[in-house]
């Protein structure tokens, strides 16, 4: 996804704005590259749809360019169908809570169990793990195993039986078994209850009557649909069977460890409307996290924190000043010290100047260079500049030994301090000559070059 979408905006990123044709052909790439990452096509037509649409009645905005314009708009439809911000779990005002797990087989319902237990019990719950997975050889093993890593109790219907539960008894009912879970829940005070059930390797009617029977008994605050994350595109049609079926009140992505871009997060959240409260990362009992819409935006468009930047650099650039400086050297014009001390500031106000490179994807390089590089040093440098008469900062070849002194003198810096800086300056204006050249930084806006 990445690759292309790249290649994409390096398409853009040398046009001036952003006219119909640029955006159909962006359109299109972006269509491709959400196909690419399973996204279900009828979501990918109406995301392209309404990503075209406010691409055409977008303000140009001067501090970004056509590639950063568009990618922020991909981005803020992303993060809006992926539920704006984090919901929290809905708590009852009436302990318990009951919370209900829904999904096939193999999605990581049971492991989730574990993992939204010993979430909660770090909160300061005290939840109790219901194991009305009666159909699989040892589901309910699986879940006490669990439940002990987490330190969590387990109410299972026969609790001496592990390590042979495969043959449970026929009376063993799982609609029965939630409903005492829930009343042992009460009688013993656990705050909150959550009730493993049992899937099926597709969706059946069979299934969901049980699950249906089992939601009736135990009234959950919440029901859980719980979906692995690489389902591709089959993440629609099951989503929509559960939505119908069992009814859900959010989702749980497991799985997003792998290679799943998220893809699955995209459509299901676009078919059903339902959040996404949490993700599931890993085997371990700890691999689990409270989801959040801009971080998955992100990792849908694998453009590290791109967005964030882009934002800064909205804050804090004034446009014209960036577009007068850029028309200056792609003219060929001279980058004076006067440039390079405006440029300095914008550099100051995006915040740090170490964080922005830090925030840039594939620029492991440079952070380590930057690691070495100290905010002061731009202090320094300001002042030398400043303590310039017009003529020097326009001529720096005319800077003599006694006006080296006297800037120096002005500035509170040594004469070595201001040799320094007319060296780097000299290194930095013949990086900017070869960068109007080539195109400029990608990812660097209307930063000269
Ligand atoms: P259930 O049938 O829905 O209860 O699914 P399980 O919880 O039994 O999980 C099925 C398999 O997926 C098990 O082997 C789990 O260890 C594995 N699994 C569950 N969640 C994750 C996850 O987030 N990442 C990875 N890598 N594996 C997972
Ligand atoms: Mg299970």
């Amino acid at each position: 996804l990445s690759d292309r979408l790249t290649s994409t905006f390096k398409n853009l990123r040398t046009k001036g704005r952003l006219s119909e044709a640029d955006i159909d052909a962006t359109v299109r790439e972006i269509r491709r590259a959400l196909l690419d990452a399973d996204v279900a096509v009828p979501v990918v037509r109406s995301f392209a749809a309404a990503v075209r649409e406010r691409a055409l009645s977008s303000e140009v905005s001067g501090a970004l360019n056509p590639a950063q314009q568009v990618v922020k708009i991909v981005n803020d439809e992303l993060v809006t169908i992926l539920g704006g911000q984090n919901r929290p779990l809905t708590l009852a005002k009436n302990p318990p809570t009951v919370i209900m797990l829904a999904g096939l087989q193999g999605a990581g319902k049971t492991t989730l169990a574990g993992k939204l237990a010993l979430h909660l019990k770090g909160q300061g719950h005290t939840p109790l793990l219901v194991a009305a997975d009666l159909q699989r050889p040892n589901a309910v093993t699986q879940l006490q195993v669990v439940g002990e890593r987490a330190g969590v109790p387990v109410f299972a219907p026969h609790p001496g039986n592990q390590g042979h539960d495969d043959v449970l008894p026929s009376g063993a009912d799982p609609v029965a078994v939630s409903r005492e879970g829930l009343a042992t829940a009460r009688a013993k005070q656990h705050d909150v209850v959550i009730v493993d059930t049992a899937g099926r390797l597709g969706v059946d009617a069979e299934l969901m009557a049980q699950a249906g029977r089992i939601r009736d008994a135990v009234d959950p605050d919440e029901v859980l649909f719980v979906i692995d994350a690489m389902i591709g595109q089959d993440a629609v049609a099951t989503a929509q069977a559960f939505a119908d079926g069992v009814g859900f009140t959010g989702v749980v992505l497991s799985k997003l460890d792998g290679d799943a871009r998220g893809g699955a997060a995209l459509s299901v959240a676009s078919v059903t409307g339902r959040p996404i409260l949490f993700a599931s990362t890993g085997e371990k009992l700890t691999d689990f996290e409270v989801f959040h819409p801009d971080r998955m935006a992100s990792r849908i468009l694998d453009m590290g924190d791109v967005l964030t930047l882009i934002e800064q650099a909205e804050k804090a650039f004034d446009a014209e000043q960036a577009e007068k400086m850029a028309g200056k050297l792609a003219s060929g014009e001279d980058f004076t010290l006067a440039d390079f001390l405006v440029q300095m500031q914008q550099l100051r106000n995006m915040g740090s100047i170490k964080k922005m490179f830090g925030m840039l994807p594939g620029m492991g390089q440079m952070r380590e260079a930057l690691d070495n590089f100290d905010e002061r040093e731009v202090d320094r440098i300001e002042a030398i500049i400043r303590s310039m008469t017009p003529a020097e900062r326009e001529t720096p070849k005319i800077i003599n030994g006694s006006r080296r002194s006297r800037i120096a003198l002005g500035s509170g810096t040594t004469a070595t301090d201001v040799n320094q800086l007319l060296d780097r300056f000299d290194g930095a204006q013949k990086m900017m000559k070869q960068m109007a050249r080539t195109g400029g930084v990608p990812g660097m806006g209307n930063l000269p070059g």
